[in-house]
């Protein structure tokens, strides 16, 4: 550095340091440049199929046949100034209890020390080997508080999250058929459906669309959404046809959101943290299930793919789960009672939701008939967890009218329906 100080004066120096700064602007100019021509020569040269696949990402929304997907950088495309102007209902993330939680203290803390956990197993004897204990008494104890579904004479698989468990069971019931079966639900049916099922192809099994129009012959699942997602309502089978498998998917049965008017009673029926407790980031969905070979089966299938389940988010989906059974005997502070926080919450934002549809002449919203919870003693009409809006009149496009209004919502394409319809997320957002 001496020596070079005692060749060049400062002027040197400064004109030097503009030279390189120049030639380093110019440098990174062409480099974009040439990244620029690669990138169009490239899209020029693939098949127009891999163009289009690469659009409807940028563009997810507005491509009728792809599942939107749950990454918030692709949902909906747009860049980063678009997106912080936007209000984004499309996601089914359910933030809104996070308050709750927060006033619950240290209640649901969970400590786990580096050595504890190491095996994969949690219960060696158990037809479930990877379910923990502790979570297993909290399922069961929170169903019996709640009474919203049978557990006796059942077994609990738990898996990584309800999403996983759905693939099991598809892959329980279809294992050793001898012809492919056809996976149905009526629509509007809860968007992840198709691709979920079409996935990985398989020989077992295919989407077959609405339940409602199938006419095939053959074996087939029918996925019952009960309440619904999208459009919140109770639902029952619709195929009615012999030999038929139903999958209850039961992940809105709870009272924040619908009448628990009896004990659900099915052969595999769907439960989840993230819509019951509002902990999605956990991963944790349980199955129960009556035939012992079935649920062996899903098993078989958890441990194909990921060996078991996370302990870590067992013990803790336990922990809240014991928090929720716990707040439920507390009488004298209804808003502990962590049914009755979040049905007050989902009541609050139907009445605000309602006036201002209302007021807008343009939308319409489902319209419910109230019933009889047995877990609230009283009388409600249900507060699903979306909202499905239906534009009126000439607006032929909702999800693009709202888009233009920078509201992210999903279209009712998704869900097997006309796009005049779209789907709201109600509880986003704290
Ligand atoms: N079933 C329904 C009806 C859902 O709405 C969702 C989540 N949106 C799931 C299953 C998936 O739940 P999980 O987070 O447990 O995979």
């Amino acid at each position: 550095m001496e020596n070079l100080r005692s060749l060049f004066s400062p002027r040197h120096m400064l004109v030097l340091s503009v030279a390189l700064n120049v030639s380093l602007v110019l440098k990174i100019i062409r480099q974009r440049k040439n990244i620029r021509e690669k990138v169009s020569r490239v899209s020029m040269e693939k098949p127009k199929d891999a163009q289009i696949a690469e659009e409807s990402q940028i563009e997810a929304s507005s491509n009728q046949n792809m599942h939107p997907t749950l990454s918030p950088l692709n949902v909906n495309g747009g860049d980063a100034d678009d997106r912080r102007n936007v209000i984004n209902l499309d996601h089914g993330d359910p933030t809104m209890y996070e308050r709750y939680w927060q006033e619950m203290g240290d209640k649901t803390t969970v400590v786990i020390p580096g050595w504890q956990f190491t095996s994969y197993f949690s219960d060696a004897g158990n037809l479930c080997w990877f379910l923990e204990p502790e979570l297993a008494k909290e399922i069961v104890r929170l169903h019996k508080v709640v009474g919203n579904a049978i557990t006796e004479g059942r077994h609990i698989v738990v898996g990584t999250g309800s999403s996983q468990l759905f693939l099991a069971a598809l892959y329980a019931f279809t294992d050793d058929a001898s012809e492919p079966f056809s996976v149905v639900s009526a629509a509007p049916y809860y968007s992840s459906y198709p691709a979920a099922t079409d996935c990985l192809k398989s020989g077992l099994y295919k989407w077959g669309g609405d339940a409602r129009n199938f006419t095939k012959t053959g074996p087939y699942i029918e996925l019952v959404t009960s309440p619904n997602n999208p459009d919140g309502f109770v639902r029952k089978s619709v195929v009615n046809r012999r030999g038929g498998i139903l999958v209850h998917d039961l992940a809105y049965y709870w009272p924040q959101y619908t009448p628990i008017t009896s004990a659900a009673d099915y052969e595999l029926m769907l439960f989840t943290v993230s819509k019951s407790t509002g902990h999605a980031g956990m991963r944790i969905g349980w199955a129960l299930v009556k035939d012992p070979l079935i649920a062996k089966k899903m098993v078989k299938y958890i441990e194909l793919s990921t060996i078991g389940v996370s302990k870590d988010s067992q013990l803790r989906a336990a922990k809240v789960l014991k928090v929720v059974s716990d707040s439920c005997g507390i009488a004298a502070r209804p808003r502990e009672n962590f049914f009755t926080y979040c049905h007050l919450l989902m009541a609050e934002r139907w009445k605000l939701l309602r006036e201002a549809v209302k007021q807008s002449g343009i939308f319409s919203l489902p319209e419910f008939e109230p019933g009889f919870c047995n877990f609230f003693q009283c009388l409600f009409e249900p507060l699903p967890a979306f909202a499905w809006l239906k534009c009126e009149g000439v607006i032929e496009d909702c999800e693009s009218f709202l888009k233009s209004h920078n509201i992210w919502t999903r279209s009712g394409r998704h869900f097997g329906v006309s796009p005049s319809y779209v789907r709201d997320l109600c509880f986003q957002i704290g």
